[in-house]
């Protein structure tokens, strides 16, 4: 399978064409008539993530945040551009298209949170919001301990009023509390929020929750590996994934994609 055709897959359910003007989603490094028969999936494209897609002979990562953000002004030696470059590995990012997509970052999250959601106007955060209710959580405390549940990690929050409309933005979001509020919420989950986005959007009268960026993004890794796997493994009794969570490539996920078996792969280690 080619690079190109798992970014055609990626652009049919999160285009690229709906990024930001800011951003940098797509193929950003590597040939697209590379073969890649192995892909690691994570967040973020660390030297661990490159060095273990090496080791797992790897010829494709997929992360959600992109490799290359900021114009480079020189390449280091020991950077994971370099790993990638000695090693033949493509990258391919899919960042706040798949942040927007149905289904995609932010759907993700608030359906594991068990939410009644929809997105909002696109007037309120650009759309990076979902907005919508949860059934059992009545004070900021409740809130906050669902989040803790089901993310998994710590949870910083301003308020223990009671929770009305919640608005939601996985990862960075803490900014949008002045959206959350005119798309007529009283509270924003986020994944981030820094000291004064806590204090003015109290000040505003929205309760907010910071339940981690990783948190509130780790769960679209998992969810693409799914898809990437349904789309392109031929057979079931192939499939092999490697839940690495302890890795510090940030949960990084191997999809084999062709259909090796299990025996094969083992074999090819
Ligand atoms: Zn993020």
């Amino acid at each position: 399978m080619k690079v190109s055709e798992i970014y055609g897959f990626i652009d049919s359910f999160a285009p690229f064409c709906t990024q930001e003007p800011w951003e940098n989603s797509g193929v950003l490094f590597g040939c697209p008539d590379n073969e890649a028969d192995r892909i690691l999936v994570c967040l973020d494209i660390t030297q661990n993530a490159v060095k273990y897609a090496a080791e797992m002979r790897c010829g494709l990562i997929v992360s959600h945040h992109p490799l290359i953000f900021h114009p480079l002004k020189q390449i280091p030696y020991n950077s994971a551009i370099t790993a990638l470059i000695k090693n033949d590995i493509c990258v391919i990012s899919a960042h706040t298209n798949l942040d927007k997509a149905p289904g995609g970052v932010n759907d993700t999250l608030c359906e594991l949170l068990g939410m009644d959601y929809e997105k909002a106007d696109a007037s309120f955060g650009g759309g990076f919001l979902n907005v919508g209710t949860l059934k059992n959580c009545k004070t900021g405390t409740d809130l906050a301990n669902h989040l803790h549940q089901k993310l998994h990690g710590a949870v910083r929050f301003n308020s223990n009023n009671s929770i009305g409309k919640i608005a939601v933005c996985a990862g960075a979001g803490g900014e949008f509390y002045a959206d959350a509020k005119a798309a007529g919420c009283n509270t924003l989950i986020t994944g981030d929020a820094d000291h004064h986005d806590f204090l003015d959007a109290a000040e505003a009268g929205v309760a907010l929750f910071a339940a981690g960026h990783y948190e509130t993004e780790i769960p679209i890794v998992y969810k693409l590996a799914a898809s990437l796997e349904r789309q392109f493994l031929k057979d079931n009794n192939d499939r092999q994934s490697l839940f690495a969570d302890n890795e510090p490539a940030n949960a990084a996920i191997i999809v084999y994609p062709y259909t090796n078996s299990i025996n094969t792969i083992t074999e090819a280690f």
